[in-house]
């Protein structure tokens, strides 16, 4: 819809790049960037980028200088491409990283990882539903790798949180801006979307929420 007009589109996939179908080119993303440390359950430090043809031609017509040296991504095309110019040292040992990531992932194939964290995403809103939680997000705009449980009324968020990390050793996500304090957000990403994750936070939550 957005391929003819003068307008690009963004795609923040940094929850999703290995946990669901993301057809890129495709679904006519122009910019799609992600992290190394969620479903592709590699070390922190890494963002992964794409940018269209039609995407660059914005960037190459920039008629003012990008203002940070950071993301100038018009430097970091030119240390990208061809021409090698130096724009920072790249982080080898998280590229090598990475590679193994993908090369876990591919073994057990894309599709597989994929029903993997539908199934299992599956299991733990069935699961939550049963215990007498309200999940925050509508049906048809849930995540299978991210779950978010609205806090009962009455039962103290920090507390819940805090006592899940210390006797359990499970940490749970905070609620972000308006949701802060009254939801928690359960990320089952790539190596943590396993069946026993899911039954000990049950469990726990079972235990701790009366
Ligand atoms: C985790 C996440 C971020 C934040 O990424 P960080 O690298 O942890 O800062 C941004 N967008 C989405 C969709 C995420 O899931």
């Amino acid at each position: 819809m957005l391929r003819d007009k003068e307008m690009l589109f963004l795609v923040d996939a940094v929850t999703s790049l290995s946990g669901c179908k993301l057809n890129v080119y495709d679904w006519g993303i122009d910019i799609c960037y992600s992290g190394a440390q969620k479903c592709l359950s590699v070390p922190p430090g890494l963002s992964p980028i794409t940018f269209s043809e039609k995407a660059l031609k914005v960037l190459n017509s920039k008629a003012s200088k990008v203002q940070s040296w950071y993301l100038d991504l018009t430097m970091i095309r030119r240390y990208w491409g061809t021409e090698r110019v130096y724009h920072h040292t790249a982080p080898i040992s998280m590229i090598f990283a990475l590679r193994e990531g993908l090369r876990i992932i591919l073994e057990d194939g894309l599709e597989e990882r994929f029903g993997g964290h539908e199934t299992l995403g599956g299991h733990l809103n069935s699961g939550l539903l049963e215990l007498g939680f309200k999940l925050f997000a509508q049906e048809g705009y849930r995540l299978p790798m991210l779950s978010s449980v609205i806090v009962p009324d009455g039962v103290s968020d920090q507390e819940i949180r805090s006592r899940l990390l210390d006797d359990y050793g499970i940490e749970v996500g905070v609620g972000l801006g308006k949701t802060k304090g009254k939801i928690w957000r359960i990320g089952l990403m790539g190596e943590t979307c396993k069946r026993q994750n899911i039954h000990a936070l049950l469990s726990a939550l079972r235990d701790l929420v009366r």
